[in-house]
């Protein structure tokens, strides 16, 4: 679904992504990990077209992702650290809004299903987002990623911030979303989370991806040890 190959950015001498490639099939993620600075930010800027790489191509299932950024975006959702949504609107106000300016026309029940389906309770439905936490926000942008049948959601430090239930609670939400054969790309620190998540965990340091690991059979203590010895030599 998504193919990155040979991703270059430069700004002067700065490589902030160097000779990049990895691929995320249907129903697939991967978690991008690094240390601060290690490019993880100008790759999803790059995939979500806000900045033309040097070299290279990013596709999203055959599209180039800054030729055509227009066209991906219909089948890309972001999900930003931290979500702004309309504080005054309720949840289903917030996605109806959302799909009019993507040019799409929701029912207010499926709205409600995909809702409730991500963990948004009832109770909540109906009441405006400006009292909700960071992971009901972020529930929020996923219930209309699967609205809008996304094929790729590229997510930023999703579990920053959150306790630990809330975090597992995401870990659930991503499971459903992966099975209705959404491709996810996760740029996190949260090792546990990586661990918990992803089917490929990618390591970059200095713009360069120095391990990619397949994370099926992995323990959390060998990730770990994979981790700390890029950064530790
Ligand atoms: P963090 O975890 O701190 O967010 P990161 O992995 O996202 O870090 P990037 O923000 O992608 O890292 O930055 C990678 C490198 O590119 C850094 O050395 C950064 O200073 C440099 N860089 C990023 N954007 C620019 C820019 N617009 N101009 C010049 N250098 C930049």
């Amino acid at each position: 679904m998504l193919q990155v190959r040979q991703l270059n950015k430069h700004y002067g001498n700065t490589h902030a992504v160097n000779d990049l490639s990895f691929s995320i099939k249907k129903g697939e993620i991967l978690c991008l990990l690094g240390s601060n600075g290690a490019g993880k930010t100008t790759t999803l800027n790059i995939l979500l077209g806000f900045i033309q790489a040097s070299s290279g191509m990013a596709e999203l299932d055959g599209l180039d992702m800054y030729k055509q950024k227009d066209l991906c975006r219909k089948d890309l959702m972001y999900i930003p650290e931290n979500v702004h949504l309309y504080p005054s609107f309720t949840a289903i106000e917030n996605i109806t809004y959302l799909a009019e300016l993507s040019g799409l026309t929701l029912a207010p029940e499926d709205i409600k299903s995909s809702l409730i389906r991500t963990g948004i309770t009832e109770q909540h439905i109906n009441k405006k987002v400006g009292g909700f936490s960071k992971g009901m926000r972020q529930k929020v942008l996923i219930a209309f990623s699967l609205l809008k049948h996304a094929k790729l959601v590229l997510m930023d430090e999703p579990t920053s911030g959150l306790d630990p239930v809330a975090t597992n609670e995401f870990i659930d939400v991503i499971n459903n979303i992966k099975q209705r054969g959404t491709a996810v790309l996760i740029v996190t620190h949260d090792l546990l989370c990586a661990h918990e998540l992803a089917d490929q965990i990618g390591i970059m340091k200095d713009g360069n991806l120095t391990e990619l690991i397949d994370n099926n059979n992995l323990s959390l203590p060998e990730l770990t040890q994979h981790y700390f010895n890029q950064f530790t030599a």
